[in-house]
């Protein structure tokens, strides 16, 4: 096994061929010393970091220097952030003068404490989004937003604009998601890293010591669902589902959660879902990466029952491994999942219940299925790709911050 922060584009060869490294070698070639500063509001617990952790250190092999830092808050700020995610997603918002206040105030502290001189700053989400109003702009500015756009609340989007109006280039994961909007706009869908901890290749008795530590049954084929507890993940659906299909299949479902430090609304739909718990259901709360590893690599099937999915990372994981994924039929899943092909999209509890059934009882459909996720992960789904659309992009900018072209993004 190599040293995780040691992993260099040249690592990917096995997966993804001699020709895509080749590529991604000289697109880099005239952006070393380039400096790259990141800014989120969380180290782990979401998509978000989990992006972040893999790509800076492969950027910073690559030559480029990538910083990450992490805005800071008051417990206020979060939970207006948060609604403010949960608004972009499509919720109602009581935008408040207080809130706005708040939520400025605290992106003004953090932008005094970041002296940001770098080539290129990448802004993720809209916590620290109105950064770009406290600096003369000395380069590109980037604003990766990672949420479902697909039905913003259009009286935050409204305030947003101001922000995100000053960017000098806009990313979302899927073209669904594009806005009215001057910034040019361009569309990377998430990607994997084949080496993390998360999904490095376990041998079966690593599996066995994992779960056993949570004393997690294997007896019985393992229903999954592994996701941060917020609403728009569905835990309550998931379990609904589960509770039709175990009428016509012996199963054990494992739901697996953390809680993110930019998400304070996690430890409420915790607890709400523990009266559900069981000897068959196993609510668990944790931040156990080896443990979602083990979980996707083991589950006869993984749910990602989302109502609202920006792009589902862990639909990507359990695909990587093998395991049929039945994710909702909503945002970025739709790009991740061909119905039928190498997975499962459905639209309610029932459909999902019936898809539990269908492929815990088939187990040549889940070996088919399992196959074909992981080779759509290989071709679409591996940091490598991810990492080539960011190099696209930094080349295009001219002196001027203006894009030269709109890189296209191109799969295989
Ligand atoms: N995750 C984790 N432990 C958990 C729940 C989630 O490590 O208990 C990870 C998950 O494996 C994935 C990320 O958090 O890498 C979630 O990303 P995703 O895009 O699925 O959803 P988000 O949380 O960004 O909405």
């Amino acid at each position: 096994m190599i040293d995780h922060y040691r992993i260099s584009v040249e690592d990917y060869e096995r997966f993804v061929g001699p020709q895509v490294i080749e590529r991604i070698k000289q697109k880099a070639k005239t952006l070393t010393d380039l400096s790259v500063v990141n800014i989120n509001s969380t180290y782990y617990g979401g998509g978000v970091a989990e992006l972040l952790s893999s790509l800076t250190l492969l950027m910073n092999n690559l030559g480029i220097k990538t910083e990450w830092r992490v805005i800071h808050g008051c417990p206020d700020f979060f939970s207006i952030t948060k609604k403010m995610h949960n608004a972009l997603q499509g919720a109602d918002i009581n935008l408040t003068e207080l809130k706005i206040q708040i939520y400025e105030e605290v992106v003004h502290e953090n932008a005094i404490r970041n002296h940001l001189d770098h080539d290129i700053v990448i802004i993720h989400d809209p916590q620290p989004l109105p950064m770009i109003n406290f600096y003369k702009k000395k380069s590109p500015w980037i604003w990766r937003c990672h949420i479902d756009l697909s039905t913003p609340n259009k009286e935050l989007w409204s305030y947003l604009l101001q922000f995100v109006e000053k960017y000098d280039a806009v990313v979302f994961s899927i073209k669904e998601y594009e806005q009215k909007i001057s910034p040019p706009q361009l569309f990377f869908m998430p990607a994997i890293d084949p080496f993390s901890i998360k999904n490095r290749e376990l041998s079966e008795e690593e599996i066995n010591n994992r779960l056993a530590r949570y004393n997690i049954p294997t007896d019985l084929p393992l229903v999954v669902q592994v996701s941060r507890f917020d609403r728009w993940k569905d835990p309550e659906g998931v379990i609904r589902a589960f509770k039709i299909a175990r009428k016509e299949v012996d199963c054990t479902l494992v739901l697996l959660g953390n809680v993110a430090t930019d998400d304070p609304e996690g430890e409420e739909i915790y607890q709400s879902l523990l009266s559900h718990r069981e000897e068959r259901i196993i609510i668990l709360c944790r931040q156990d990466t080896a443990l979602v590893n083990a979980l996707q690599r083991r589950a006869t099937v993984v749910l990602q029952k989302s109502i609202r999915e920006g792009f589902g990372l862990t639909v990507a994981e359990a695909m990587w491994k093998g395991t049929p994924v039945i994710g909702g039929n909503v945002g970025g899943i739709r790009y991740q999942i061909q119905d039928g092909v190498n997975g499962f999209l459905v639209s309610s509890v029932e459909e999902a219940a019936q898809r539990i059934v269908q492929l815990i009882k088939d187990k040549k459909l889940r070996d088919w299925m399992g196959q074909n996720a992981r080779e759509t992960v290989r071709k679409r789904f591996l940091m490598t790709r991810y990492l080539e659309n960011y190099l696209d992009l930094f080349n295009a900018f001219e002196a001027n911050y203006r894009l030269k072209y709109y890189p296209s993004v191109s799969f295989e």
